[in-house]
């Protein structure tokens, strides 16, 4: 990284060691420029990402809102909230492990999509037709004719 005293380029690691229980690494850097010493510390990213909406606005990532929405689509459905909760992790787990800062709205929706179609396929149909908005009834039919070719993925 770049030396935060003078800007140049190149700085060294002059000592690296495990802090806070293992979960953080402490370095210790160089300037190769100037010589000053500065310290770093490298934590796993694990918040998760903020979200694009479509008109290009930001906010955080929301779980009771996607709870919410797949509820919806759930409902009368014969799944348990045990599995809701852990496609939810699922989804989670995904958005953390993208390490992506911030996602668009609609890379949720294909993961709750993906998540819903192995829960219930009714459900994934309630939930795709509203948030993909099929343009005309023939596309709506594709749809559920292709799920029909194809077994939901377990
Ligand atoms: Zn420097």
């Amino acid at each position: 990284m770049h030396c935060p005293f003078c800007g140049a380029h190149d700085t060294k690691v002059i000592d690296s060691r495990l802090v806070a229980e293992g979960d953080q690494v402490r370095r210790r850097r160089e300037c190769l420029a100037c010589g000053d010493r500065f310290t770093t510390f490298e934590t796993a990213e694990l918040v998760l990402p903020r979200i694009i909406k479509q008109d290009g606005s930001r906010q955080p990532f929301d779980e009771e809102k996607l709870r919410a929405g797949m509820q919806r689509a759930l409902e009368k459905r014969p799944v348990s909230v045990e599995r809701l909760e852990e496609s939810i992790a699922h989804i989670k787990h995904k958005l953390r492990a993208s390490g992506e800062r911030e996602v668009k709205a609609l890379m949720v929706g294909e993961l709750v999509m993906d998540e819903l179609r192995k829960l219930d396929e009714i459900a994934y149909i309630r939930f795709a037709s509203v948030y993909r908005r099929f343009q005309d009834l023939n596309e709506f039919r594709e749809e559920i004719e292709r799920l029909s070719r194809e077994p939901a993925r377990q």
